[in-house]
């Protein structure tokens, strides 16, 4: 721990304060393991104060009294202040988390994109009427649902602040966020942003701390609703502790995302996007497509994979290497261990398989970009996500296998097909069961617009897209009787 870093504090109520017990965390630089920032843990009695701010805000008139529009411009402004300090933003980013800077730098731009996306439709959030005959005028309210919990993970911590925060606050609710404690930087500098844009004091209060402190806002009994992104595990007991207030929650969790790679695929297209899915933020992206389906007859791919994930850059996210180093020396670890998992399930790692041996990166939470290969799809490293920069290639024969192999996974979060193949295109878009397929293209810079979500063990409710803002909004229907009606 180092004494000279200055305490980063938790913002509550439109102010930065220390955690009411004094506690605080050290945050690290993954990619030489040093100390970078010390921030504040919110506890137990920190999610009480910051609910009990966001609640005030909640019906607050700077808020509740404000026009759809004027909502919608504030988050134009913050939109705008994002971009206008987008390279210390990035530069911050790849520090804290360890990506690329240039990864750093397009996750700036989505998150400026997730406020400026939602600004416009803050003032578009009308309700219906419902014809019910003669004497009757039925309409319905969209209003806001309250007081939004987020609890969001280490990997996009820019990304999944905006993500979140943005519809709740067009659709009129108050946030209380609770980052990661391995990346909790960038969003409390959203917050200041935030409050900085005209944002009333209390709307968004950001809460850093650990598990303890996601489980007091999960569970705490006056909030109204709760996003959580995060592992399986985690959101099953976020998704417990909100149902125990009746409290509906929204769970993103992980994926093991399929990859089908036909042999009719145009490959220099697909290799690209197949190692920038595999490999972009160290692998630690849960849409990641780490089972890579491959056709028999299409080798030519996997050596020209090969031969890519052995020639890309390792290093710190600072110097915009291809791969940075993993968030932290537990990510790390726990990546290493499925590698040597992979060996006993007797796998070959065709490219990379362990720590780069450069003693410039013994310090840092490093790992190779892996291609694995003779496993089936019943082996732990093809079923389990390893969050990390490792792809498991899985051959099939037709399109049936393909689609066969690709649903027999507990996840559903995302899938890619590549192939010229009009009917084999459709037939898997068709079959696969996830919350999103590509063909023939990534998600990489068509996020924002776009529902996303996931189905089986990846978890419900939608967010990003107009879906986005269903679990911010609850519909009041008012019937009006008048005249004399029989
Ligand atoms: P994690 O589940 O360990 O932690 C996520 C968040 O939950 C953190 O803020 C953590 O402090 C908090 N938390 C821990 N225990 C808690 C508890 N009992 N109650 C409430 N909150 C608690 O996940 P992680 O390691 O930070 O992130 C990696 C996971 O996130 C991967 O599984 C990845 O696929 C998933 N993820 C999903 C999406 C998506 O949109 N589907 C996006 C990004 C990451």
């Amino acid at each position: 721990m180092s004494d000279e870093l200055q305490l980063t504090e938790l913002l509550i109520d439109g102010k930065q304060v220390p955690a009411a017990d004094g506690r605080s965390f050290t945050v690290l630089d993954p990619s030489n393991d040093t100390a970078i920032a010390q921030v504040a843990l919110a506890g137990k009695a920190d999610v009480d104060q910051a609910v009990a701010a966001a609640r005030a805000a909640f019906t607050a008139p700077e808020w509740a009294g404000m026009r759809a529009a004027d909502r919608g411009r504030i988050l134009y402004r913050i939109a705008e202040a994002i971009r206008y300090q987008g390279e210390r933003l990035a530069r911050l980013e790849s520090q804290d988390v360890g990506k690329p800077l240039r990864q750093a730098k397009a996750d700036v731009e989505a998150a400026a994109r997730y406020f400026e996306f939602y600004a416009g439709v803050a003032d578009k959030l009308g309700g219906s009427t419902v014809p019910l005959g003669p004497g009757l005028l039925d309409y319905t309210v969209r209003e806001p649902i309250g007081v939004s919990g987020h609890i969001i993970p280490f990997n996009y911590p820019l990304q999944n602040t905006a993500r979140g925060s943005a519809p709740a606050l067009a659709a009129g609710c108050t946030v209380v966020l609770k980052p990661s404690p391995e990346a909790p930087l960038t969003p409390l500098e959203i917050g200041r942003i935030a409050l900085e844009c005209g944002l009333p004091p209390g709307v968004l209060n950001v809460v850093p701390g650990d598990g303890e402190t996601g489980a007091a806002l999960a569970g705490h009994p006056d909030i109204d609703q709760v996003t959580f992104t995060g592992s399986v595990p985690t959101g099953i007991k976020v998704a417990q502790a909100a149902a125990a207030n009746v409290v509906p929650s929204v769970t993103e969790l992980g994926g093991k995302s399929p990859v089908v790679v036909f042999a009719d695929a145009d490959f220099d297209a697909a290799l690209g996007a197949v190692a920038a899915s595999a490999f972009g933020n160290a692998g630690q992206t849960c849409s990641a497509g780490t089972r890579l389906l491959l056709q028999r007859g299409a080798e030519e791919f996997l050596d020209k994979l090969v031969a890519h994930a052995a020639s890309l850059s390792i290093g710190p996210g600072l110097s915009d290497p291809d791969v940075g180093p993993l968030v932290a020396a537990r990510q790390r670890d726990r990546v290493l261990g499925y590698l040597e998992l992979a060996r006993e399930e007797g796998a070959v790692a065709r490219a990379g398989g362990g720590a780069p041996t450069d003693p410039e990166l013994a310090d840092g939470y490093y790992v190779q970009p892996t291609v694995l290969t003779g496993l089936d799809n019943q082996a732990r490293c093809a079923r389990e996500e390893i969050f990390g920069p490792v792809v498991t290639v899985i051959e099939f024969d037709d399109a049936d296998e393909a689609l066969e192999i690709a649903n027999d996974s507990p996840y559903g979060l995302a899938s890619y097909v590549w192939t010229r193949d009009i009917d084999k295109a459709m037939r898997l878009a068709e079959g696969i069961r996830a919350g999103q397929v590509y063909v023939n293209a990534t998600g990489v810079g068509t996020g924002v617009e776009l529902p996303f979500g996931g189905y089986k063990h990846s978890g419900w409710g939608r967010e990003k897209g107009l879906e986005g803002l269903a679990s911010y909004l609850q519909t009041k229907n008012v019937c009006i009787g008048f005249g004399s009606r029989s």
